[in-house]
């Protein structure tokens, strides 16, 4: 069922959002050659909780970490490990949720790690680009077919693939709520925006064909072909004007 917030609830969306928003930054600045996946996590785990939230992901149906942090060719769900050490030239991908105030903020974003290739910096500018093309139809009265339409038209315009098997969604009480919002679509077709609704818009676009797989670790996401892959992510509410990315702090 589709949750409609009123404006007392979209102002504590709008508080976890903000948080969200400011972990991502945190993890960017954690985002070095040499550095783990695990260091990344730590810190954006210490800042949500010192900002009195909790995060969204710790512990949802057992995730181990409070962020996703994914690199090169995973595209979604990878888990934070000492283990996993960043290089020049890799893009990671991080993925948070903050809880506070009865609700959730989600938010992604994908980092270079030092220098990287100009396909690999293109792949990022084009899934952010896609992201801000498909936000645009994001209103009262268009449809989620419009989003998702106006996503893969532009990605799949520059010859990448996009994700299918894993979508967008309703975000605010639950991290994930009704309605699904797919990065592909007809426009015109599928549920109808209202004011109130808020969701997350989250293209994932591989370089590579759409095609994914899971890990045997049962949560990493990572293209079949092996290509680099890019994730963009915010909170979204819908109004009768522009939408407002809650997740947007810079
Ligand atoms: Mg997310
Ligand atoms: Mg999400």
């Amino acid at each position: 069922m589709i949750q409609i917030k009123n404006n007392e609830q979209l102002a504590l969306m709008k508080r976890a959002g903000r948080i969200t928003g400011e972990a991502i930054l945190v993890g960017r600045e954690h985002i070095r050659e040499g550095a783990s996946t695990k260091e990344i996590d730590t810190a954006i785990h210490d800042y949500i909780v010192k900002c009195g939230a909790r995060p969204s992901f710790l512990g949802y149906g057992g995730f181990p970490g409070s962020a996703c942090v994914s690199v090169n060719e995973e595209i979604i769900h990878g888990i934070p490990s000492k283990d996993k050490i960043l290089h020049e030239g890799d893009i990671v991908k991080i993925d948070v949720g903050a809880y506070i105030g009865g609700f959730h903020g989600d938010s992604a974003n994908t980092f270079g790690v030092g220098k990287i290739s100009p396909e690999a910096q293109a792949l990022i500018d084009a899934t952010r680009e896609s992201f801000f093309r498909g936000v645009e139809f994001a209103r009262h009265g268009n449809r989620i077919g419009d989003i998702g339409h106006a996503v893969s038209e532009y990605a799949e315009a520059r010859g990448y693939g996009v994700v299918r098997q894993y979508v967008g969604h309703g975000v605010g009480h639950e991290l994930h709520e009704d309605p699904e919002v797919p990065n592909y679509g007809t426009a015109g077709r599928g549920q109808r925006l209202y004011k109130g609704m808020t969701i997350a818009i989250e293209p994932m676009i591989n370089m590579g064909t759409p095609n994914v797989r899971v890990l045997r670790d049962n949560w990493t996401v990572v293209t079949a072909d092996g290509s680099l892959s890019a994730h963009y992510e915010h909170t979204v509410a819908i109004t009768d004007g522009e939408p407002i990315l809650f997740t947007k702090v810079e």
